[in-house]
């Protein structure tokens, strides 16, 4: 099951300005900025702005507007930052055995260099 939400993770605090980032995007239902330890030669991360930990939680509980406004973002992001024609990862680590750091839902993207068949 997921757990509760969590408004002392880091992305909350992030989210209430409480932390710095390095913004890339944002709307209503997103922001995106870069991963503060990059994989990869871009690596960032989307959040919904919405209290959701993960995946399960999020398909679950939010709203149409909600889902399609973080999807869009996605897309978005990889546009906005040239990833699309060479093309990158997008990943989401979920839960214990997906080795989620951050319990809210986050997706990355990884880019700018041929990335192998599986990032570790
Ligand atoms: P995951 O939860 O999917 O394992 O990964 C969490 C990601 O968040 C990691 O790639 C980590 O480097 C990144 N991260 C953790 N804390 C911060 C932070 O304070 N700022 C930013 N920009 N990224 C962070």
């Amino acid at each position: 099951a997921t757990l509760p939400y969590d408004d002392a993770n880091i992305f909350a605090r992030i989210l209430r300005g409480e932390i710095p980032c390095q913004k890339v995007f944002e709307d209503d239902f997103a922001l995106a900025f870069h991963d503060i330890a990059p994989q990869a030669p871009i690596h960032i991360l989307v959040i919904p702005k919405g209290r959701y930990v993960s995946w399960d939680d999020f398909s679950a509980t939010a709203s149409e507007a909600e889902i399609a406004g973080f999807v869009r973002a996605v897309g978005q992001v990889a546009r906005d930052n040239g990833l699309v024609a060479p093309g990158y990862r997008l990943l989401a680590n979920i839960g214990a055995h997906g080795h989620q750091e951050v319990p809210h839902l986050h997706v990355h993207l990884f880019g700018g260099r041929p990335l192998g068949a599986m990032l570790s």
